[in-house]
């Protein structure tokens, strides 16, 4: 415990990676209604919105993951760097809050980087703490950074503790929609479609999360992230499925008392939480009307979900395991977007990559790397196997 530090009065300018994703947009938003200067983006490629970004913001630097393929207009294009370096090099310029909406193990170099540079970092790559959590949580003890998660659950269970003694937490309660499936305990999930399991009921997401929500897969991530942020234990971190998604997450107090964050689903509350945090500004959320709001919680069906269990092994084995995990996972929803398995076989691949990759320690970048593509390469073999059948 004692993660929670948020010393900075003034807003800073914004640095925001993965620009052109749902995370980056939804930023770029929040920066401009509080007159936040974005001066520096990056993304994956040259695409006609980051190109628009450009055009916005005519001093921002800007940095491209993979070098284009068509020329970029030539008062653009002496702004742009090109490769990973670069873009980890935006998230050092001093004094700025940088958004990492980064989606793919890359987004941890970038992570590293603004906390080694003393920066804020508002992390929604869910990557920087299962590739990496013991090198982001080390970042943050022996540097000036800081770190605000950009992520409902994440940010809900932050803004509890705030003002909270550090060891007052007995136990955080992570709220789940249950995805599309929960609603339906008499569908087969062996013979599901990928429309169905797109069909997200309360957020509307890209098409991995949306994945990882039906098998719940998301919630399993979510539990490894909220021990490494929250210093909690692997049994002080409870799941309920919550369908309309109004609370975000509870705190239980050893005391007894029980706090959570509630509101209709936005992204961009907890990314102003991110950019304005301590201070609470007017910003971008409506009204809350309480009234016929339906707050029903329920137990995970942890038999029709085993993704939930699967997560906390992996939370237990600690070292490498969370990094194989979402590395495994990764490649079976790709696949099973593709069609090659089924549903349910998501979780048996990652299951199977768990299995054989060797137990191993993270404590360099280069070894959470490796281990990403260890559990990449044993889930591309899982899925040969079974498309071959
Ligand atoms: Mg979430």
């Amino acid at each position: 415990m004692g993660r929670v530090r948020v010393g900075r009065a003034a807003l800073t300018p914004v640095v925001v990676l993965g620009a052109t994703g749902s995370i980056g947009t939804q930023t770029i938003e929040v920066a401009d209604r509080h007159d936040l200067p974005v001066v520096a983006a990056a993304a994956g490629s040259v695409s006609d919105s980051l190109l628009a970004i450009a055009r916005r913001y005519p001093d921002a630097r800007l940095a491209v993951a993979r070098a284009p393929e068509a020329p970029v207009e030539a008062s653009i294009s002496h702004r742009i760097a090109y490769g990973p370096d670069a873009v980890a090099d935006l998230a050092r310029i001093p004094g700025t809050t940088v958004v990492n909406g980064i989606v793919g193990a890359s987004g941890l170099a970038a992570s590293l980087a603004a906390l080694e540079a003393g920066n804020r970092l508002g992390l929604a790559n869910k990557e920087s703490l299962l590739t990496g959590g013991p090198l982001i949580m080390g970042a943050l003890r022996s540097g000036h950074g800081e770190l605000i998660p950009v992520d409902s659950e994440h940010s809900a269970i932050w803004q509890c503790l705030i003002g909270e003694p550090a060891d007052a937490v007995r136990r955080v309660i992570l709220t789940a929609s249950g995805g599309p499936f929960h609603a339906h305990p008499d569908v087969d999930l062996t013979h599901v479609s990928v429309d169905d399991a797109l069909a997200h009921p309360t957020w509307d997401m890209g098409r991995r999360i949306s994945i990882d929500s039906a098998t719940l897969m998301n919630k399993a991530f979510e539990v490894i992230e909220a021990h490494f942020l929250f210093g909690l234990a692997y049994d002080q971190i409870d799941v309920v499925i919550h369908p309309k998604s109004f609370v975000h997450s509870f705190v239980e107090f050893t005391d007894g008392v029980v706090k959570a964050e509630l509101g209709p689903p936005d992204m961009r509350k907890p990314i102003q939480h991110a950019l304005t945090a301590p201070t609470r500004t007017a910003g971008i959320a409506q009204p809350f009307n309480l009234i016929g709001v339906d707050l029903t919680f329920s137990e995970p069906d942890r038999a029709r979900f085993p993704a939930l269990d699967l997560g906390y092994a992996a939370g237990l084995r600690g070292g490498n395991g969370p990094a194989v995990l979402n590395a495994a996972d990764e490649i079976a929803v790709a696949a099973f977007l593709d069609r090659r398995i089924g549903f349910t076989e998501i979780v048996e691949v990652v299951s199977d990559a768990l299995d054989v990759v060797p137990g191993g320690p993270i404590d360099t970048l280069e070894e959470a790397l490796a281990a990403d593509e260890a559990g990449r390469d044993a889930a591309r073999r899982s899925v040969a196997a079974r498309a071959a059948r």
